[in-house]
């Protein structure tokens, strides 16, 4: 699951780390162009373009 970065829009990131708690599931990603990282939680059941939460780390 790769993501784009939320700093400077570059695409196709790939996470560093993920986990997992019960049905939710977390990626961390640092991005390769500007160092920024984030993280993504998304829900694998419904509302596929509603789940996602984002939090700069
Ligand atoms: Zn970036």
């Amino acid at each position: 699951m790769t993501d784009t970065c939320p700093n400077c829009l570059e695409r196709g990131i790939t996470p560093i780390a993920s986990r997992r708690r019960g049905q939710h599931l977390a990626h961390g990603y640092r991005c390769p162009r500007c160092n920024h990282q984030w993280a993504v939680g998304r829900l694998p059941t419904a509302y596929p373009t509603h789940t996602e939460t984002r939090k700069a780390a």
